[in-house]
């Protein structure tokens, strides 16, 4: 897959760069999506049947699995917490793909899952479980990988980024992220917004993944220099998640209208707000800042009459 475009966006006080996740060539693209081809690589050579995963019904996650089990002519069961069921157009298409969603309490997703999956074995299916978000060690290589072609980005164009911006949810992005400069022995902060979660547990998190991540490529680094290497800040957080106000709205209309990038209330201006609100309580200037849009392109258009 050939890398997602990276340009600048903005010389000003600091150089805005941004890194197109969005544009990533599949199902409207984003995170969600360079995870989600990894782990169908590992559901076909594993000679899976079907998919089962979990996510709300705005769940990137979800849209992007059910669209490749879709395209495989494979069935896909999402296990969907009530709480969090309105339709959006994440669901209209997890729909379209024909996906099976069941919706259940939040506390009963996990027993639904584990049931599932009996039901399945015991129907002489080979199901291929996924966790939400894409968390794990595929979701994090994605990322390591990610962070190969910011690399190969600087080499080429003979620049180095001070810092990497974007939005962190179950940490799986920036534990790749992290993985990528611990692997590499490079200097780049990188922070991750978080969207809902607070410290200590989200930067926890992260750390854990980065540890099972390296463990996995049979690297050893320690856990104070992973603890070091991750900033996962929680004070643009909101009242959690998808909770929005007017700042991240007019975020999304400022940077639609100045540069024709679709950014949503849940992830990606919460990001960049969150992002504006770091660069300036920490006095950044003259550096170069790259900020990775993660996607999530769909939760735009739910978003857009609220303004
Ligand atoms: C899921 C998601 C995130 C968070 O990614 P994690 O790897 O879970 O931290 C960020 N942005 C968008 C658009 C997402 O869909």
């Amino acid at each position: 897959m050939a890398p997602t475009p990276l340009y600048c966006l903005d010389k000003g006080e600091n150089n805005l760069y941004i890194k197109r996740d969005d544009l990533f060539p599949f199902s409207f693209g984003g995170n969600k999506a360079r995870k989600g081809v990894l782990f169908w690589e590992e559901f076909l050579a594993g000679g899976y049947s079907c998919v089962v995963t979990y996510g709300s019904s705005s769940s990137n996650h979800c849209r992007v699995i059910a669209n490749l089990a879709a395209s495989y002519n494979v069935a896909c069961y999402i296990i969907s917490p009530e709480e969090a069921s309105e339709p959006t157009y994440n669901s209209y298409m997890m729909g379209l793909f024909g996906a099976e969603i069941t919706c259940v309490s939040v506390h009963e997703v996990h027993d639904t899952i584990e049931a599932k999956l009996q039901d399945l074995r015991d129907a002489g299916e080979k199901p291929y479980f996924i966790y939400g978000g894409g968390h794990g060690n595929i979701g994090t290589e994605a990322y390591r990988l990610a962070y190969e072609e910011i690399r190969e980005y600087e080499k080429t164009q003979g620049i180095h980024f001070d810092y990497i911006f974007h939005a962190s949810g179950t940490g799986t992005t920036q534990a790749g992220l992290i993985a990528g400069k611990l692997i590499s022995g490079d200097t780049k902060e990188i922070v991750g917004i978080s969207i809902a979660r607070k410290n200590p547990r989200g930067g926890a998190v992260v750390q854990e993944s980065v540890d099972d991540y390296l463990s996995s490529q049979g690297i050893k680094v320690d856990s104070q220099t992973i603890a070091q290497n991750t900033i996962f800040v929680d004070d643009y957080t909101k009242d959690g998640y998808g909770k929005t106000s007017r700042d991240i709205q007019l975020v999304i209309q400022k940077v639609m209208k100045d540069y024709g990038i679709p950014l949503d209330k849940t992830y990606t201006a919460k990001a960049w707000w969150g992002m504006e609100q770091y660069i300036a309580s920490h006095k950044i200037a003259g550096k170069n800042i790259l900020f990775i849009h993660t996607g999530g392109t769909p939760l735009f258009f739910d978003g857009i009459h609220l303004s």
